[in-house]
């Protein structure tokens, strides 16, 4: 039997309580194709941190990264920070120090749910946001940003080295799409090249990277305008590459598509690792209520699964993705789940047992 690592970090809130169903269906999934995964809980967050007085300390961090993939849930709480007051999110030190360039924000919308555009084409959504998510605007979010007390600044710094690397795995992801059926084998650059010097270049060097795809069709859109778009006509798109804080936004309107923050997954992904964690965060106000959605966190081990076959060549664990996945959209299917967060009372258990029982079948 082939075995994986996965290093598995629940963090925080409804993080701790969204992990464990997500990794049983992970792991079920993959035991069905003959492939065990082998779950290793790494401890760190807010609560760690307000208990020992670390958020994530360095042996749990080598622990992590000597994983196959590392399944991540939701880290941070409002009220548990830093003596700096900043948010304590161990997320930000992985993207950081495994250079995950690539936040990859599908968005795509399930069957039998009430989603807030009436067009029936928004009903078969299949889009992909790639979120810059190590430089731009956030890259100097901290400590940089106040000059004196009359001023305050951030800075938007754009890397040449990664706007290639992002550029050139957004129109892998575009082809590959393509030769799967989904998409419209295009990549958009989402930018402001209007306004900011640095987004100007980024296109500049967004379109050299086209060259190198010739095969993919490449155009362009202001970030204000696709925000537009994303709500009028959100079929349009397929693969959206941008700058960290417009990913950051326009994930949030992708999610409020799909029907809420519990419903969107994603995968941050660099040369060498990846992380898998859903789009939201640990929401204190539903904790402890069963009303989390575990949605989004099991549908980020769908797209681990994907990522551990592909870089494995294993056709097995890529069966396991697909048999998850077609698992959370048949339970959906059934039209009997509405979650809490549009207004209905499915919660964390009913969720996953409906589809761990689609998933057994
Ligand atoms: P962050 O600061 O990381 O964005 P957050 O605590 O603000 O974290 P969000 O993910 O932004 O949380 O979520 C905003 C709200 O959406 C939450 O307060 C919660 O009410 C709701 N929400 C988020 N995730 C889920 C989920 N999985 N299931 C149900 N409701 C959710
Ligand atoms: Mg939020």
């Amino acid at each position: 039997m082939k075995v994986f690592t996965v290093a598995v970090m629940p963090g925080d809130g409804i993080g701790t309580e969204v992990t464990p169903p997500a990794v049983e269906l992970v792991k079920e999934a993959a035991r069905q194709q003959g492939v065990e995964l082998r779950f290793q809980h790494i401890d760190a967050g807010a609560q760690y941190y307000a208990d020992t007085g670390e958020s994530f300390p360095e042996d749990h961090y080598e622990e992590a990264v000597k994983a196959d993939a590392i399944f991540l849930s939701a880290m941070g709480h409002p009220d548990i920070r830093y003596p700096d007051g900043t948010e304590i999110g161990p997320q930000h030190d992985l993207r950081k120090r495994l250079n995950l360039y690539a936040g990859v924000r599908p968005c795509r919308t399930l069957p039998g749910l009430p989603l807030p555009l009436v067009d029936e084409r928004s009903k078969s959504l299949d889009f992909v946001i790639v979120r810059e998510s190590t430089e731009g605007l956030f890259a100097f979010s901290r400590g940089h940003e106040l000059d004196d007390d009359e001023y305050a600044h951030n800075l938007m710094r754009i890397s040449k080295t990664t706007s290639k690397k992002l550029y050139d795995f957004s129109f892998n992801l575009a082809r590959r799409r393509a030769e799967q059926g989904r998409g419209h084998n295009l990549v958009t650059h989402i930018d402001k090249a209007n306004v900011l010097s640095s987004q100007h270049v980024a296109r500049q060097w967004f379109y050299e990277a086209a060259e190198r795809h010739s095969d993919v069709t490449a155009n362009h859109q202001y970030v204000d305008f696709a925000a537009l778009d994303m709500v009028r006509r959100p079929w349009v798109f397929d693969v959206m590459p941008t700058e960290n804080q417009y990913g950051d936004i326009l994930s949030d309107i992708a999610a409020g598509l799909m029907g809420g923050m519990g419903m969107a997954p994603s995968g941050e992904i660099g040369d060498t690792h990846a992380v898998f964690q859903p789009c939201h965060g640990s929401a204190p106000d539903i904790m402890g209520q069963g009303k989390a959605n575990p949605t989004a966190m099991i549908l980020s081990g769908v797209m681990m699964l994907e990522y551990l076959a592909d870089k494995n060549n294993s056709p097995e664990l890529l069966n396991a993705a697909k048999k998850l996945e077609s698992s959370v959209e048949a339970a959906y299917a059934t039209g009997s789940l509405l979650p809490y967060e549009l207004g209905g009372t499915s919660g964390l258990h009913d969720i996953s047992e409906l589809v761990a029982k689609k998933l057994s079948l």
